[in-house]
């Protein structure tokens, strides 16, 4: 039996090289140009629905879609969330889709168990991307440690370019932050 590689082997292990390879050291990360130096499209959709990104592949390649209408954090989580479909889940080699929806976070009880772990581990892969684990200790070194949590976590998801939720879940995540 061969052994399993976890999601979260797979997540790590491609954020370190992309990282390296493209010498990313300072946030915030661009996630558009990461999709980019792996051979992906990054192009705005204008959906007509709730939909907050696609991954689309087919025998031109793949292709990351995101929706213009949403604000800037939410479409770096949705191109993150799409690239973490496409380098977990997707198989590369047929044509295929995922779609995901505007509230899929919040909407999390109309997915069945393998689509909620599908969902999960693609956020998961998202906010390693948004927020590497090393330049999040380097920049919460860095803080003033006479300011209150709240006003550091909201430092911080502006230098990342996150929202203050994901900063926090993130903080929380890496043992840094305990609500
Ligand atoms: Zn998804």
């Amino acid at each position: 039996m061969m052994k399993q590689i976890s999601y979260q082997d797979l997540t790590n292990e491609f954020i370190d090289k992309v990282l390296n390879e493209n010498n990313i050291i300072t946030v915030p990360i661009d996630v558009e140009q990461v999709a980019k130096s792996i051979g992906l499209k990054v192009l705005d959709y204008p959906f007509q629905e709730d939909i907050s990104g696609v991954l689309v592949i087919n025998e031109d390649g793949a292709t990351i879609g995101y929706n213009p209408n949403e604000s800037s954090v939410r479409r770096r989580f949705s191109i993150a969330h799409e690239l973490g479909h496409f380098v977990l889940h997707a198989d590369k080699n047929s044509s295929g889709m995922f779609m995901d929806k505007l509230l899929f976070r919040k909407n999390i009880t109309t997915y069945s168990t393998k689509e909620e772990a599908i969902e999960r581990e693609a956020n998961y892969f998202a906010a390693n991307l948004l927020m590497p684990q090393e330049l999040v200790i380097s920049e919460v070194n860095k803080l003033n440690p006479n300011k209150d949590d709240e006003e550091n976590i909201k430092v911080l998801a502006k230098k990342f370019d996150v929202s203050v939720s994901a900063m926090t879940y993130r903080l929380v995540n890496l043992g840094i932050y305990y609500k």
